[in-house]
């Protein structure tokens, strides 16, 4: 039969120039990357690794490591090496680390220009150590650290300003033939954030990587960040993504998963669609919505679950799931592909629902 088609998006791509970070397509023909960073010290080499492992568990697609002592600078061959995905060194005011990280074999060097003092003199011998190499450049401009000239030229971080820093040492990279670079203008208020974005993609055809930076806890964070860059890759702005969160990297992983996943920017895996509950509900929806999640996660190929309160919507979305509960009577009616296959009392349900995910598991030669 015909191949499914692809699931729709909202925009198509802004067409960029295509870079590498390692392995790692950035650019328009490649899949919108995930990144996260590391919270251990750089120098406690086997921690950093397991928990680039851990990040990489989770999907991760791009690693990024703080590198701010030579003994960080030290650690980075080795972990450049035996990480699985792809890392990118971080880089604030010594350009010596820069070319350390280079040197290393690290697939990328993220710098920032407002953090480096003298940088515009030193971008010529960056550029060449980097294409040396073949190692790509995160121009990294941060509304916290931005370049005192344009501080005082703009008043603050506005996205004016952080665009202009970002132009300008587009520029210096590219009056050294060096074009293997992507660029972000992070701040923290999601606002002046799209706005520099936008500004940033009309002025040239660099790939872009979002940020909100300091988005703050866990839940702020999300929301701060998902309604960016829903904002941008709805334009089809945006080629690499970071969740910035007070919280531990696997989940900024999952959230910046997530995003893309709900845009259909990134195939969908598990997928759960459960009711918000109401007074009709004749099972504890949320219980079971958690227990149901938990049981499958990890679940490496599509699956759209439906856990519904009761007969009202319950029927409908179940059917339309692969798997789905539609909840009444302390009892549940189990849907597999759109047939109800039996009833179980509600204790059962999460087992139930959990037996035939593994059922369609093996099925589709995935178990
Ligand atoms: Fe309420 Fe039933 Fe709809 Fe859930 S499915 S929100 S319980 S009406």
């Amino acid at each position: 039969g015909m191949p499914a088609a692809p699931p729709p998006v909202l925009a198509p791509r802004r067409q960029t120039r295509q870079i590498r970070v390692g392995s790692v397509g950035v650019g328009s023909e490649s899949p919108i990357s995930v990144q996260s960073m590391t919270t251990t010290p750089t120098t406690d080499i086997n921690a950093t690794l397991q928990q680039i492992a851990e990040l990489t568990a989770a999907g991760c697609d791009i690693v990024r490591v703080a590198c701010p002592s030579a003994d960080d600078a030290e650690a980075l061959p080795i972990i450049a090496r035996k990480s699985q995905i792809p890392v990118i060194a971080d880089i604030h005011f010594q350009p010596k680390y820069v070319f350390a990280a280079i040197e290393a074999g690290c697939a990328a060097v993220r710098v920032n220009p407002g953090n480096i003092r003298k940088f515009d003199d030193q971008v010529k011998e960056i550029a060449q150590a980097a294409k040396d190499h073949g190692t790509s450049i995160r121009i990294g401009v941060n509304a916290g650290s931005l370049d005192a000239r344009l501080l005082k030229k703009h008043g603050k971080a506005t996205p004016e300003a952080l665009v202009e820093s970002a132009v300008w040492e587009a520029s210096l990279f590219e009056e050294h033939d060096f074009h293997d670079f992507k660029i972000s203008v992070k701040h923290n208020d999601p606002v002046v954030m799209v706005r520099a974005y936008e500004m940033l993609a009309e002025c040239g055809d660099w790939p872009l990587h979002l940020g909100v930076t300091e988005a703050g806890p866990a839940f702020q964070g999300t929301i701060k960040s998902a309604t960016a860059f829903g904002a941008l890759l709805s334009q089809g702005i945006g080629d690499t993504i970071r969740v910035s969160l007070s919280a531990p990297p696997v989940e900024e992983v999952k959230v910046g998963i997530q995003i893309l996943q709900a845009l259909n920017l990134r195939p969908r895996r598990l997928e759960i669609v459960s009711c918000p509950s109401c007074g009709r509900a004749q099972v504890d929806v949320y219980k079971l919505a958690e227990e149901v999640t938990a049981g499958l996660e990890g679940m490496t190929f599509p699956l759209r679950v439906a856990v519904m309160g009761c007969v009202v919507n319950g029927p409908g979305e179940a059917r339309e799931a692969d798997l789905g509960v539609a909840s009444g009577n302390g009892k549940g009616q189990i849907f597999v592909k759109g047939e109800v296959i039996k009833t179980v009392p509600e204790s059962e349900i999460v087992e139930t629902l959990i037996e035939e995910a593994m059922k369609i598991a093996e099925e589709m030669g995935e178990a």
